[in-house]
């Protein structure tokens, strides 16, 4: 599946972690099943997290806690978004893991606890050199050549790199790479024309990157995006991005009733039309909490690097990929598809794309007051 599927079926609705309190007390044995190729180990609950190690199928892990992260369907023993926290703090996906009863879910300390995490809150850089020969080296507002260009960084320049995201593949001089150096200053350059000894960390996944200070004489990425309006006019969306109890609830949901009219929240390009379900359900079907995915979404390309996702539509968006929409024209209508228990839409605002990831996600309600569209 796409990472904008992932970045998708991340932000679902009541995806509540039960917290039991006998989770720091015993570990889970398990097994790895990964018959094909070793499994990665990874600092975080999404394939997009930096892989620690990989273990060889067969090998005996002890599970200390369980979290709600990307939804993996590849696996070999079940289609599931729960992540096994491993008694080091790494994770790997539980469609790899066989194993007795499900471990207890993760507390929000053990979920945060992750060694990356802190070695990013520490901010530690790594040193690094710009090595692009007689053309600057571009840094940019996301991980690809069509973010924002920031400004251009002459060969032999010095960087501080705060992590690693992955982003456009890129051949330079020193290698053929996806992954995107984030320098201290918020910017990105390619990894691909940056020497450097050592390997930078890569930036976690729960944490939005902070936003880049604008090079002077540019203007903001957002302000391109144009008028802003409230996708559900009428509707009040409840606060609840990346809240204690749910810190993977990247969006907030906007309560209506079947049918609603969905606008487009600014003018862009349809990116994406797409079920997003676990696998053996229909988007077709009012869902439940209990099921897997936002349902029919469409996700929308704004300028300035601004994406937007629409959740649980009652069936297929009424638009097409690659299609232009006005800001405020209608894209499909309120439903309860996928992991939603009541009719509603679940909205999204990712900045620095594409592509959309959990980590891009901002919390739509002060991004829309701000740009003169309150939801809330
Ligand atoms: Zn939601």
């Amino acid at each position: 599946m796409s990472l904008s599927k992932i970045g998708a079926a991340l932000g679902v609705l009541v995806a509540s972690v039960a917290i039991s309190p006998a989770a720091a007390q015993a570990a889970t044995a398990a097994t790895v099943v990964s018959p094909k190729r070793p499994l990665n180990v990874r600092e975080g609950a999404a394939v997009w997290t930096r892989s620690l190690r990989t273990l060889p199928n067969g090998t005996a892990v002890q599970i200390e806690c369980q979290v709600k992260g990307q939804l993996i369907d590849q696996g070999p023993v079940r289609v599931t978004d729960q992540w096994d926290r491993l008694t080091d703090g790494s994770f790997i996906s539980d469609a790899w893991v066989r194993r007795g009863p499900a471990a207890p879910a993760c507390t929000p300390a053990q979920q945060t606890a992750a060694p990356t995490a802190a070695a990013a809150a520490a901010g530690a850089t790594t040193a690094g050199t710009v090595a692009s020969g007689a053309i600057p080296l571009k840094a940019r507002s996301g991980p690809a050549r069509a973010a924002f260009l920031y400004s251009g960084l002459p060969n032999g320049t010095a960087l501080n790199i705060a992590c690693q995201v992955q982003g456009e593949p890129i051949t330079g001089t020193m290698r053929a790479t996806a992954a995107w150096d984030r320098l201290d200053s918020g910017a990105y350059v390619s990894d691909a024309y940056v020497k450097r000894t050592a390997e930078p960390p890569a930036c976690a996944a729960t944490a939005a990157p902070a936003a880049p200070a604008p090079a002077p004489a540019q203007a903001a990425p957002v302000a391109e995006a144009g008028r802003w309006v409230s996708p559900l006019p009428g509707f009040s969306a409840r606060p609840g991005f990346r809240t204690p109890t749910n810190p993977n609830h990247v969006g907030v949901d906007i309560m209506s009733f079947v049918g609603t009219p969905i606008h487009a929240a600014a003018a862009g390009t349809v990116l994406e039309v797409v079920c997003n379900i676990e696998a053996g359900h229909s988007c077709d079907q009012t869902g439940s909490a209990s099921i897997g995915g936002c349902g029919w979404y469409v996700k929308l390309q704004h300028a300035g690097g601004v994406s937007t996702l629409y959740c649980h539509m009652v069936r297929r968006g009424v638009v097409k990929p690659g299609q232009k929409v006005a800001a405020g024209q209608v894209i499909g209508y309120v439903g309860s598809s996928g992991n939603s228990s009541a009719p509603h839409l679940h909205f999204e605002v990712h900045v620095h794309t594409p592509p959309t990831s959990p980590g891009n996600a901002i919390d739509p309600l002060p991004f829309m007051r701000t740009h003169g569209a309150s939801i809330g």
